[in-house]
C-alpha cells in the first residue's frame, strides 16, 4: 500500500491527483479501422434540420434554439467539471428544484468536443428510468450554452461521505456497492460502456443516511456493440482496468473500476497506489491485493472474494455485473432480489404486450415524434441486433440478439415478444416498431407527446376519439375489427358517452406505468 496513511489524507491526494490530471485520464484514439460499408437499408435518419436554413437550430444538439432561463431560476453552484459548471435550478412553473449542468458551447473546440456533449445526451436519454441513474428531464441549447436539467442529487458526493466516514461496515458498504453495481449491469444491458466509475461520479440524492446513490456524469461513456473493442485511454488513474491500459478492452473494464470502487468502500484507501500516475499503472498491471493491512484481516472472506472476482487480471476471467450481483455477499443481509433481473428492455417488451392496441398505436404516434437523441440508444440497440442490416428483426435475430444483451429466453417467450412488438404483424419487427415496443414510458410525462397521439386519432379534431376514427386509426395496422374497438372503449370511455375524450386518453395512457405516478407524487 506504498506510504499512504491513514485514510482522509490518501483519499484527498487521490482527489487533488485527479484534479490536477483534468479529473480524466484521456488521450486521442489510435487510428480506426474503416467503418464498414454501407449496408443496404439503414433505419430512417431523422435528419438534423439543414444549419444553412436557420441560424435558429443548435450545433451541438441540432435542434432549435430554446433559452433555459425563460422556464428555469438559476440558483447557486452545486460543482464543476472539466467542461461545465452544474447549477440549482428551480422551475418556475412548479417551483421544483433540479440540477442544471451548463456547458459552454465556446469550449466546445472541435467535432470531437461536440460529438461527446451529444452523446453525453443520447446515453443519458437511453439511460432514462434506471433508478440508480440520474434522471435527464430535458436538454436544452442557446447561443452559449448547452443545458442538462437533471434530478437534483441534494445528497452530494459518495467520495466525499467516504472521507468523512474513513470506510463503511459489510452491510453499509454492501447496500452502496449493490446500487453500484446495479447502475453497471443496467449500463452494459442497455448497450452502454461508463469508463469512468469512480466515487465522484455517484451522488447520494439526499443527505439522509440510507440515501440512493445515483450515478452521474456520462462523459465519457459509449455505446457499444457485442465484440467491439475500445483502444483509447480514458478514466481516471487510480480506476483503470489492466487492460485498458494495454489499449484492448471492452465492458468488463467497468466491473475493474466497480472492484476498485468496493475495496476502497471496505478500507478507505485505493487497492493499486502509487506517487505518480506511472506508479499506479505499475502497480495496477502487477495487480496485488493487499489483504493484509488493516483493517482486512476483521473483513469476511466472502467480501474479500468479490473483490478478487473483480480485479481479475484477465478479463475473460472476471465476474460480469450479473455475477456480482449474484454473489453471495451482495445478498447477506437478504435485500438482494431473488429473482432474476430482468434488463430493461426486455421489461419494456413485457409491458408493452400487455397494452391495449390504442396505447400501442398511441405510443408509436409518441415514438415518431421523439428527437433523434431520446432514441439514438435505442437505434443503436436496434442495429446491433439487425445483424443482416436489413432493417428489420426476425424471430431469429431476436432470439440471439437477446442473450447477448445479458438475458435468456425460452423459444415460446421470444415469440410472445415478436409477436406484442411487431404491431402490423407481418412477421418481422421493424425500426419504428422497435423504438414503440422499448422506449421507456417516462416520455409520456412531456404533456405534448400526449397530446400529439390524441390528436392522431382525433381526426375532426371535436375533442372526442369516435368508435369511426378509432377504425379507421387501427386499420392501418390491421387490427380496426368491431371487438378490439369494443373493448377498448369499454375499458377506456370512463363516463359511457360511447366516445373517448383527452382527460379518459391520457388516464388510460398512464394507467399501469408504476413509474409515472410515484413520480408524480414525488414532485
Ligand atoms: P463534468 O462532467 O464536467 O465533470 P459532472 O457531471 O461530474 O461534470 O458535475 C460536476 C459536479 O457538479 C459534480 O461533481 C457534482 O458535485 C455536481 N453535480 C452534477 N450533477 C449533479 C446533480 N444531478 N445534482 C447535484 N449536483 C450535481
Amino acid at each position: 500500500m506504498g506510504n499512504c496513511n491513514g485514510l482522509p489524507s490518501t483519499l484527498s491526494q487521490l482527489r487533488s491527483y485527479d484534479n490536477n490530471n483534468n479529473d480524466s485520464l484521456s488521450s486521442p484514439p489510435p487510428p480506426q479501422p474503416l467503418p464498414p460499408q454501407q449496408p443496404p437499408q439503414q433505419p430512417p435518419q431523422k435528419q438534423p434540420q439543414h444549419h444553412s436554413l436557420s441560424s435558429n437550430i443548435g450545433r451541438v444538439l441540432g435542434r432549435p434554439m430554446e433559452d433555459v432561463r425563460e422556464s428555469y431560476i438559476f440558483g447557486r453552484e452545486l460543482g464543476r467539471g472539466q467542461f461545465g459548471i452544474t447549477y440549482l435550478v428551480t422551475h418556475k412553473q412548479t417551483k421544483l428544484n433540479f440540477a442544471c449542468k451548463s456547458i459552454a458551447t465556446r469550449k466546445l473546440i472541435n467535432q470531437d468536443d461536440i460529438d461527446d456533449v451529444r452523446r453525453e445526451v443520447q446515453i443519458m436519454h437511453h439511460l432514462t428510468g434506471n433508478s440508480n441513474i440520474v434522471e435527464l428531464k430535458s436538454a436544452f441549447e442557446d447561443r452559449h450554452s448547452v443545458n442538462l436539467i437533471m434530478e437534483l442529487c441534494a445528497g452530494g458526493e459518495l467520495f466525499d461521505r467516504i472521507i468523512a466516514k474513513g470506510h463503511y461496515s459489510e452491510r453499509q458498504a454492501a447496500k452502496l456497492f449493490r446500487q453500484i453495481v446495479t447502475v453497471v449491469y443496467n449500463c452494459h444491458s442497455m448497450g452502454v460502456m461508463h469508463r469512468d466509475l469512480k466515487p465522484e461520479n455517484f451522488l447520494l440524492l439526499s443527505s439522509a443516511d440510507d440515501s440512493p446513490l445515483k450515478a452521474t456524469d456520462f462523459g465519457l461513456s459509449v455505446f457499444i456493440k457485442p465484440g467491439e473493442v475500445f483502444r483509447d485511454l480514458v478514466g481516471s488513474a487510480y480506476y483503470v482496468a489492466p487492460e485498458v491500459l494495454r489499449r484492448s478492452y471492452r465492458a468488463e473494464a467497468d466491473v475493474w473500476s466497480a472492484g476498485v470502487i468496493l475495496y476502497i468502500l471496505l478500507s478507505g484507501v485505493p487497492p493499486f497506489w502509487g506517487e505518480n500516475e506511472q506508479g499506479i499503472f505499475d502497480s495496477i498491471l502487477r495487480g496485488n491485493i493487499d489483504f493484509t493491512s488493516d483493517p482486512w484481516p476483521s473483513i469476511s472472506n466472502s467480501a474479500k472474494d468479490l473483490v478478487k472476482k473483480m480485479l481479475r487480471q484477465d478479463p475473460a476471467e472476471r465476474f460480469s455485473a450479473l455475477d456480482a450481483l449474484n454473489h453471495p455477499w451482495m445478498r447477506e443481509d437478504g435485500e438482494a432480489p431473488d429473482k432474476p433481473i430482468d434488463i430493461a428492455v426486455l421489461s419494456r417488451m413485457k409491458q408493452f404486450r400487455a397494452m391495449n392496441k390504442l396505447k400501442k398505436v398511441a405510443l408509436r404516434v409518441i415514438a415518431e415524434n421523439l428527437s433523434e437523441e431520446e432514441i439514438m440508444g435505442l437505434k443503436e440497440m436496434f442495429k446491433s441486433m439487425d445483424t443482416d442490416n436489413s432493417g428489420t428483426i426476425t424471430f431469429e435475430e431476436l432470439k440471439a440478439g437477446l442473450p447477448k444483451l445479458g438475458t435468456k429466453l425460452s423459444e415460446s417467450e421470444v415469440r410472445q415478444l415478436m409477436e406484442a412488438a411487431d404491431v402490423d404483424g407481418n412477421g418481422t419487427i421493424d425500426y419504428m416498431e422497435f423504438i414503440t415496443a422499448t422506449m421507456h414510458m417516462n416520455r409520456m410525462e412531456k404533456e405534448d407527446h400526449l397530446y400529439k397521439a390524441f390528436e392522431y386519432f382525433d381526426e375532426d379534431k371535436s375533442g372526442y376519439i369516435t368508435t369511426e376514427e378509432l377504425e379507421q386509426a387501427l386499420k392501418k395496422y390491421n387490427m380496426g375489427d368491431e371487438k378490439t374497438i369494443r373493448e377498448i372503449i369499454a375499458e377506456v370511455d370512463t363516463d359511457n358517452d360511447g366516445r373517448i375524450n383527452y382527460d379518459e386518453f391520457a388516464a388510460m395512457m398512464k394507467k399501469g406505468n408504476p413509474d409515472l405516478v410515484s413520480n408524480r407524487r414525488r414532485r
